[in-house]
């Protein structure tokens, strides 16, 4: 782009070139990490530059084709940022109005759902590990890190108060981080209402996601049931941080929803109650 006299840009980009070269290269270095100490700071560019790289974001020339690929491409189940299932745009883990220089830095754009413009300019906290979390760089996103906390209101599951609980220990070196990601990313979105909606279609439509024997059942094989929907929406999504897996991890840890839930099977397949009534 520096060298191409067909751009906008041309030839602004070149006397910058080593210096955005050099920042690149810091980024993977610092592993997308925005807290490690030669993590890349905003680099100082005439609002000349910063505008024409942000201007090639947003209106991509044919060779940064490669923008539209990771948007449309990237991850269209499920969204890497905040486990929703929908994506539709690109996310700047480093923010482009901070970074202008990673504005088309592939390593820094997700693609992502709309959790990306209520993230706003969120990436790093003032404590320590605050920050927001890489889906090309952090490992620790493949393990399980969120759930739904379900407490019952009222006495009952039949709607339950549903929050979100963090399944890695307190100790992890990346709790703050993974505590940050749930703030700033995964609690702006629509997820708790998203939560709010399936619990009642899980309760009747039980059969759609629990294999259970006809007639009777124990409850050891309805915790296998639970269990094996789990794992079904793990695999189903590539990730156990969707949303519709937090939900069935938090189902299966929590005794007391197994319990309605028990007890709602058998009132419907009993005839007490209709599933109209849920
Ligand atoms: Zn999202």
């Amino acid at each position: 782009m520096a060298v191409n006299p067909a751009l906008a840009s041309y030839p602004r980009l070149r006397a910058p070139l080593p210096s955005l070269l050099a920042q690149y290269e810091a980024y993977m270095r610092a592993n997308g990490n925005p807290l490690v100490v030669d993590a890349p700071k905003p680099l100082k560019l005439s609002t000349r530059v910063k505008d024409a790289l942000r201007k090639h974001y947003a209106s991509p020339p044919a060779l940064l084709a490669f923008l539209a690929d990771i948007r449309d491409r990237g991850s269209p189940d499920v969204c890497p940022m905040c486990g929703s299932l929908k994506t539709g745009t690109l996310d700047h883990i480093f923010p482009k109005n901070i970074f202008a220089e990673f504005a088309i830095f592939s390593r820094n754009l997700v693609p992502a759902c709309d959790c990306n413009s209520l993230r706003r300019e969120s990436y790093k906290g003032d404590g320590a590990g605050e920050r927001v979390l890489h889906p090309y760089f952090d490992a620790v996103m493949n393990q399980r890190l969120l759930r739904a906390g379900l407490s019952s209101s009222s006495g009952s599951f039949q709607k339950p108060i549903i929050g979100l609980n963090i399944c890695i220990p307190a100790g992890s070196p990346f709790f703050a981080a993974v505590n940050y990601h749930l703030e700033n990313v995964v609690l702006r979105t629509q997820i708790i209402e998203y939560l709010e909606c399936f619990w009642p279609k899980i309760l009747r439509f039980y059969s759609d996601y629990f294999r259970l024997p006809d007639g009777n059942f124990t409850r050891p094989q309805l915790d296998h049931a639970v269990d094996e929907a789990l794992a079904v929406f793990d695999r189903r999504r590539s990730t156990p941080n969707n949303w519709d897996s937090m939900l069935f991890a938090g189902l299966a840890v929590n005794i007391q929803a197994k319990t309605y839930l028990e007890q709602t099977i058998r009132n419907l397949r009993s005839g007490a109650l209709r599933p109209e009534d849920i």
